[in-house]
């Protein structure tokens, strides 16, 4: 079974779900289901501190509504911390970590994807002459310290959808953390263990991740575990070309679907603005299921602006 196509959803309820997070899971979805896959839920909800309340039911309402579904049970990280651990415990094994004592923004930032603008300058490498063992001395001296990942290249990989990805991880990030100094895992290891453990073949998501890829697959290798294949695909931005955020107005789905837009209408946009139809007109998600086409999808991020939102009958 589980080398059955499976792909995944796996919103960060560190807020609400908006037009961008639809578009993505929109295409996830078709991805899989369009080629008869099994599509499983996952909440990422490690980073406790940007948490929301409700926000995790909130996803799962936005996906229903979207007309998107899932099989089996949902997943939720904060409950599988111990499969975290024992693959931090394999990574201590063999020597493929070290603890590191800085005191850093990114090892604070860890818990989350590391989306646009979030990546910080490369770690120097300050702590890489420590070894696993030096972690005793430390604790016994009370000095708090997170885990890194000793990078020693940097994985190509042939993406579904952007194709060669060459990213140079020593200039981009460095080592990077797997563990954090609160003793929480982070994201690039919670999200290996986690795709391994349910048998995903596929992982479809917003192309700011790209270089997490190549993370990701350095983890897969020293854990032994085979890696999916990765569809990386454009954002949407707003008229400013950034990623689409709180700036742009209100693009919530919970404020979209509160204000009346009919789901069909906003899947018809996007699927409009993934080139599978023509005009922005309404359509389900099943609908669209013999239309898909990861290749029609515009290689540049998709500018919503507020007459597309006009035209569905939305008024932020
Ligand atoms: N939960 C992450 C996010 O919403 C997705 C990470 C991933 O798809 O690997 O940013
Ligand atoms: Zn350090």
């Amino acid at each position: 079974m589980s080398s059955e196509l499976t792909g995944r959803l796996a919103p960060s309820p560190t807020g609400a779900q908006h037009v961008g997070n639809a578009r993505t899971y929109l295409i996830a979805w078709l991805m899989a289901r369009s080629r008869g896959g099994t599509i499983r839920l996952r909440i990422e909800d490690i980073d406790s501190p940007r948490i929301k309340a409700g926000a995790a039911k909130q996803a799962a309402e936005d996906l229903r509504w979207l007309g998107l579904d899932w099989d089996g049970e949902t997943i939720t990280q904060t409950d599988r911390v111990a499969l975290y651990e024992a693959g931090l415990e394999s990574l201590k094994q063999r020597e493929q970590v070290y603890p590191c004592t800085c005191t850093r923004t990114d090892i604070a930032a860890a818990a989350s994807a590391p989306h646009v603008g979030q990546e910080g300058p490369p770690y120097p490498g300050t702590c890489s002459h420590r070894t696993v063992a030096d972690a005793a001395s430390l604790a016994a001296e009370g000095r708090p310290f997170a885990w890194r990942f000793r990078v020693t290249e940097s994985p190509v990989f042939t993406d579904l959808y952007a194709g060669k990805q060459r990213i140079d991880l020593p200039s981009l990030g460095g080592d990077f953390v797997v563990w954090k100094s609160a003793g929480t895992p982070a994201y690039q290891l919670a999200v290996v263990v986690d795709d391994a453990a349910m048998g995903i073949t596929e992982v479809v998501r917003g192309d700011d991740l790209i270089p997490s890829t190549p993370r990701q697959l350095l983890l897969y290798q020293a854990l032994g575990l085979t890696p999916p294949v990765f569809a990386h695909v454009p954002l949407v931005v707003g008229v400013d070309g950034r990623r689409l955020a709180k700036r742009h107005g209100d693009t919530r789905l919970s404020a979209l679907r509160e204000s009346g837009v009919k789901p069909e209408e906003l899947v018809g946009l996007l699927a409009w603005s993934c080139g599978w139809i023509d005009e922005p007109v309404a359509i389900t998600a099943s609908e669209l299921l013999p239309l898909f086409r990861l290749s029609a999808i515009p290689q540049r991020p998709f500018v919503l602006t507020a007459e597309l939102l006009r035209n569905i009958g939305y008024h932020a």
